[in-house]
């Protein structure tokens, strides 16, 4: 393993590899909006000599496993395989919103049917290797689900904290697998404090990939095969849905290491998208603008403004975006600055238009979250000078209908 330390995001204190504190321990003060999350680093020198050997990016397998020097575990694990997900043009939707071209990355095609596996194989595998027994994750339904798939199947009981808004379709996935359901009585940040509270006491292992800086890797993989099918090129612009902030970061971290170790010659311009009804990302990085020339992130994030009913009710209908507190703000800032990326919102009603012509224009069915992508790339298109000459990818996150 290539890992060289944990760096917190919020002090710069650095961890050894082998710490399972999922938290940094410097950053007490535990400010739910930037509790000091840890970042994974790597010998950089040592994974560009793996890559350069040949060898380096695993030949023989076609799932996340393949990038096994920018993974933080062994050797693959007995998981269900994720990842090597199709990535395929579709030009009816190029010519619609103006860009020279557009891919669609389908997570859809993963085991449990979104990218979230891609996090859960990397963490399963660690939990596997250090012999936990049971695992557990707050989730409006992708998360959990994943993890209980891959808890099927490697023989772990699986604790999944739901909100009470959770859709019987969703609790019913959760049910099939053989999970353990934990319903809140309230909404997703009130699961997510459960679930903690829950998985200290019990000494469980974590798949809370705010907190656990392990599954942020997991889901860079995503961007990496990104990289791969464009001939270890970036695109113009990479778009996908923003909840937590974990899986657009993990995209934009991606291809910075990439471009660290030589193999792209420039980044794509990330772009995130939330709902109108939940968007504290959106004002996050407003007031955030300007406030750190330096480029280095210091002090506390500002409130996170809600829109929608701050007392819990859905201010959408998307529901893995329906996260009034993103705790990989800190993380997702930071990638977005870098690149001069953007959050904008869209409305629930532009969601299911953008639905509906992903299955009509490209074949694919996508949830609401997923489709808020396609609706506000074209949101960004119109604000930023159109799509000509600019290729773009979106991530497909999943394809659960409700
Ligand atoms: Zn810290």
């Amino acid at each position: 393993m290539l890992v060289s330390e944990l760096r917190c995001l919020r002090c710069g204190h650095e961890e050894a590899p082998s710490s399972r504190a999922y938290l940094c321990p410097r950053c007490e003060d535990r400010n739910p909006r930037d509790p000091g999350i840890l970042d994974v680093r790597y010998d950089y020198d040592k994974v560009a000599e793996e890559v350069a050997r040949g060898g380096g990016w695993l030949q023989s397998r076609h799932d996340i496993f393949r990038f096994l020097p920018l993974l933080p575990v062994e050797a693959p694990g007995p998981v269900l395989p994720s990842g090597g997900t199709p990535l395929f043009a579709a030009p009816r939707l190029a010519r619609r919103l103006g860009l020279r071209a557009l891919y669609l990355k389908d997570e859809t095609r993963n085991p449990t049917r979104c990218l979230k596996d891609r996090a859960t194989a990397v963490g399963l595998t660690r939990a596997l290797q250090q012999e936990r027994k049971t695992v557990y994750c707050a989730s409006a339904g992708n998360a959990a689900i994943s993890l209980a798939g891959f808890s099927a199947h490697a023989g772990l009981e699986c604790h999944a904290y739901v909100p009470r808004a959770a859709s019987p379709e969703r609790l019913q996935w959760l049910e099939r697998y053989g999970a353990r359901t934990h319903i809140s009585s309230g909404n997703y940040d009130q699961a997510f404090a459960e679930s903690e509270e829950a998985g200290r006491e019990g000494g469980w292992y974590s798949r809370n990939c705010a907190y656990n800086p392990f599954l942020v890797e997991g889901k860079k993989t995503a961007a990496l095969e990104v990289a791969e099918g464009l001939g270890w090129r970036a695109p113009d612009l990479l778009v996908a849905p923003v909840g937590d902030g974990c899986t657009l970061a993990a995209q934009g971290k991606a291809f910075r290491e990439l471009a660290l170790l030589g193999l792209v010659e420039s980044r794509p311009r990330l772009v995130g998208v939330q709902s109108a009804g939940v968007q504290p990302m959106v004002r996050m990085l407003q007031e955030w603008e300007g406030s750190d020339p330096s480029g280095v992130l210091s002090g506390d994030p500002p409130e996170a403004g809600t829109g929608g009913d701050a007392t819990g009710a859905a201010g959408t209908a998307a529901a893995s975006m329906d996260v009034k507190t993103p705790r990989n703000a800190r993380r997702l800032l930071a990638e977005l600055r870098d690149v001069n990326g953007q959050v904008l919102a869209v409305e629930d009603d532009r969601m299911e238009e953008a639905r509906s012509v992903l299955a009509r224009e490209a074949g694919v069915v996508a949830e609401l979250t997923s489709a808020a992508a396609l609706a506000g790339l074209e949101d960004f298109l119109h604000a930023d000078g159109g799509g000509r000459d600019r290729t773009a990818v979106v991530l497909v996150t999943g394809g659960r209908e409700s």
